[in-house]
């Protein structure tokens, strides 16, 4: 079925004229906020929402646990983006709002422990099989503490990375491979000088080949990965492909830093423990510890121990102890450490995970169902509480089937549409994240806008 792009590119205008219309207020703070901000927002990707301007979501509503979300217009929504990630526990859960605030009222930040973190590292342990943590402020932190490590103990300088990858403002991970094979920077981004030929290097997720060549050179310090890539459009691995990292890495002594940000959405142990990954580093970040910034990166024993042979435990009372290279002061203070109790203990549960992903499989299943009803050349993943919508008819491998796949006025119009009718999606892909306070009538407010959507879109 081929669409007509006048028609695509008319529902947009009607669309545009619509928000418009609905969202005037967050119009006028938008603009008022190009006075003090930099991008007219808190933070620079605020203004990539289609419409033109995002919706400022109200002070004064009280949705209750869950997704739903009053902006100052009166305009209502389920959330499906959930920040991203960062909001996979649900809006306002009350047991982490309690955490919050019992903690915050004794001391939220003190360069000391409470007795919470006892339990948290053993829950991590418990999750994801690594014995050994660290607390950052964010996933980015932590990607860049794993890779500084890395490198202190291999002696190596390059950082491998599969194109289209995204971990965070990690300099060298900018980069991507383009239609030629060549290296370039991701999105335009500057290249702040930063010296990629010589510290990072790239290929193409799922290509074996290419990655042996690139790890049998024997200047890779570390693969940084994501266990599937979820922020190019969602690529699988193809079968056999984790074996072969693995493989390939412990036989180059490169070390794995698998990137659970994203993916922790699989389930309670992730990705990696679902399907048995033997990561040298794991981390994760953005939903562990309520929205307030934070992440962990785990490390093996035998990583460990390299780590302690470089960088030894000295006692306190040699003052001139080296420094780690990594932190950040607000790391693991007592408000994340105590909130991340809270969800790993009450909301991001083995019995949560469970209904998460059968409430993923329902809004996968009403989009097959409306795909198959129009007859679209579409395609939906799932891989457990994710969602994704590619409009292609095939499961991309690697970057450049995602990109053969796009269709930039019908994504923008999708999500536009949706927005419209009170269903938000992550802005930069077509992607729907369940948390534990989302609900079957929530899921069926998506189908009816896709159903809609896919008729309007068909209709010429
Ligand atoms: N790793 C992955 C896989 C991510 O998707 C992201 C952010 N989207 C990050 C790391 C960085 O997270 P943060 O912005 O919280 O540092």
């Amino acid at each position: 079925m081929e669409l007509n792009t006048q028609h695509i590119k008319d529902l947009y205008a009607i669309e545009q004229t619509r928000f418009e219309q609905t969202h005037q207020k967050s119009k006028a703070k938008w603009e008022a906020g190009r006075k003090n901000f930099l991008y007219g927002g808190p933070s620079h990707w605020m203004r990539r929402w289609v419409g033109g301007w995002p919706a400022y979501i109200s002070k004064d509503s009280d949705n209750g646990y869950g997704v739903k979300l009053t902006d100052i217009d009166g305009n209502t929504y389920v959330d499906f983006c959930l920040g991203d990630s960062g909001g996979m526990y649900g809006h306002g859960h009350p047991k982490v709002v309690e955490a919050m605030v019992r903690q915050a009222s004794i001391a939220s930040t003190m360069m000391l422990p409470n007795e919470d973190a006892e339990w948290v590292g053993a829950e991590l342990e418990r999750r994801f099989g690594l014995p050994y943590w660290t607390f950052t402020t964010s996933a980015t932190d932590a990607n860049r503490a794993c890779i500084r490590l890395a490198r202190m103990v291999t002696g190596r300088k390059k950082v491998l990375v599969f194109s289209g990858c995204y971990h965070g403002t990690v300099e060298e991970a900018h980069v991507e491979l383009n239609e030629n094979g060549d290296v370039q920077m991701r999105n335009g981004i500057y290249h702040n000088d930063f010296p990629h030929a010589e510290l990072s290097a790239v290929v193409e997720f799922n290509d074996i080949p290419a990655l042996e060549a690139a790890l049998r050179t024997g200047d890779v310090a570390c693969v940084l990965a994501e266990p599937m890539m979820t922020n190019f459009g969602m690529i699988e691995p193809i079968t056999g492909f984790h074996d072969a990292l693995r493989q390939l890495t412990r036989e180059t002594g490169t070390l794995l830093i698998i990137d659970e940000t994203h993916t922790f959405s699989n389930g309670y142990g992730g990705y990696t423990a679902e399907h048995g990954l033997e990561p040298d580093f794991f981390v994760v970040g953005k939903s562990i510890a309520g929205g307030i910034p934070a992440a962990v990166f785990g490390a093996t024993q035998s990583v460990a121990e390299r780590i302690w042979q470089a960088l030894p435990k000295v006692p306190p009372t040699v003052r001139q102890s080296a420094h780690a290279g990594f932190g950040g002061t607000l790391a693991g203070n007592a408000l994340t450490v105590s909130v991340m109790k809270t969800v790993l203990s009450e909301v991001l549960t083995k019995e949560n995970f469970a209904q998460m992903v059968a409430l993923a499989s329902e809004l996968a299943q009403g989009v097959k169902d409306t795909i198959a009803a129009h007859g679209l050349p579409w395609h939906v993943m799932q891989v457990g509480a994710r969602v994704e919508i590619l409009f292609s008819p095939d499961a991309p491998r690697n970057a450049p089937d995602v990109r053969a796949g796009r269709n930039g006025d019908l994504d923008t119009l999708l999500h536009l549409y949706l927005l419209n009718r009170g269903v938000l999606i992550t802005p930069f892909h077509n992607m729907m994240l369940m948390s534990p306070g989302t609900t079957s009538e929530d899921v069926k407010k998506h189908h009816t806008a896709f159903a809609q959507f896919a008729a309007e879109v068909t209709a010429k």
